[in-house]
């Protein structure tokens, strides 16, 4: 059976490009950058190409990128390398946020039914001792799209730092850091592998390594680098992306037109080009799941399995939608390798699919 691939927020397959820049480093350059022999020399310089390389794609300068093992950590060292203050954040982040900011003295900006943080709700949450306001680029369950730009000159007004979280933003939408503090991107998510990221720290913030060890990445991130998944994220920072969006669209309207009772989660939010989340009236997104991977197609629920129990998406939530609702949703992201023949043939199994899980559901039939 044809296995194909529409959950590119989860992770992304590594591109080949990728794979053949990576390869010669693990063989070779297995060198530690901190050592000042040959070997150490060789896999400093893939280091700082790969700097480059990253920061070309963010139009920034390569002192400005902090390699991390991912999003996570990016995002932690974020909140949590700033000075200690009064934080604003909101309420469709990404548990790598929320986490870090648990402890922490947080407001949280709620997103309106479209999923949408509307920027004027920062003035009233903003106190003088605000240090940071975060707020994610794109959503990873519903592909909206926040206007950071606006947030970034609202918390600059108010003296506070702006961080973004740009993992789902990153080889999907432009990117623009003028007046961003910092920002998170994930390999992973951008068809280099797993175990390596990178925020972006604008020259001159003030940032505290979270990790004790060596002075790594000039003293903001201790722990010798992963060379090979530098030199990976590098390559996929240069590589052409093709624009998803049409066979995103095509799918969405192929779905709304074929299957009654289907609704877009975030439809009339501004998106980025890959994601689109659909709620299936009386179907669990889970069975859906599983329904289309025996079909061969990988796509992901609005609901994650915490602790044994299915707990409906946090996002889907706080855009308003109750608990059935939102384990009803079914997000489909597209990326690398898709194609219009297999849009055509998901959108197929997702009508077949659909028709079988109502005829065997008791709230449905
Ligand atoms: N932020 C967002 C929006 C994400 O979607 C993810 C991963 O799903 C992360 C952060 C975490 O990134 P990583 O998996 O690289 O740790």
């Amino acid at each position: 059976m044809e296995r194909y691939y529409f959950d590119h927020n989860a992770t992304t397959p590594v591109a080949p490009a990728v794979i053949d820049a990576m390869l010669p480093v693990f063989r070779d350059g297995f060198g530690n950058a901190s050592s000042i022999h040959q070997p150490g020399q060789q896999a400093k310089q893939a280091l700082e190409k790969a700097r480059r390389q990253t920061a070309a794609f963010l139009n920034c300068s390569p002192k400005e990128i902090v390699f991390t093992s991912g999003g996570t950590e990016a995002d932690n060292l974020a909140i949590l390398g700033v000075p200690r203050g009064h934080i604003v954040t909101t309420n469709i982040e990404h548990p790598a946020i929320l986490g870090a900011c648990r402890d922490l003295d947080v407001t949280y900006l709620e997103a309106d039914s479209h999923g949408v943080i509307q920027p004027r709700t920062l003035r009233d949450a903003l106190r003088p001792s605000t240090v940071l306001v975060s707020v994610m680029h794109a959503n990873n369950e519903l592909g909206t799209v926040q206007d950071i730009e606006a947030f970034a000159a609202i918390a600059h007004d108010n003296g506070a730092l702006f961080h973004s979280d740009g993992v789902q933003a990153a080889g999907k939408i432009s990117i623009n850091l003028k007046n961003i503090d910092l920002y998170s991107i994930s390999g992973h998510k951008l068809n280099a592998p797993k175990g390596i990221g990178a925020l972006y720290v604008r020259q001159g913030v003030e940032l505290h390594p979270r990790q004790f060890g060596g002075r790594h990445e000039s003293g903001r991130r201790a722990g010798t680098e992963n060379v090979p998944g530098a030199v990976a994220l590098g390559a996929a920072c240069e590589m052409p992306r093709e624009n998803v969006g049409m066979l995103t669209q095509r799918l969405e309207t192929g779905i709304l037109a074929k299957v009654p009772q289907t609704i877009v989660n975030g439809a009339n939010a501004p998106r980025g080009p890959n994601t689109t989340n659909i709620r299936f009236a009386g179907i669990e997104g889970e069975a859906m799941v599983i329904a289309l991977d025996l079909r061969g197609f990988a796509v992901s629920s609005g609901a994650a399995c915490s602790s044994g129990a299915v707990e409906p998406s946090h996002v889907l939530t706080a855009i308003g939608l109750t608990r059935e609702e939102a384990k009803a949703s079914i997000r489909f992201s597209l990326g690398m390798g898709n194609t219009i023949e297999q849009v055509d043939a998901l959108i197929d199994a997702v009508v077949a699919s659909a028709a079988h899980l109502r005829r065997l559901s008791p709230v449905y039939a």
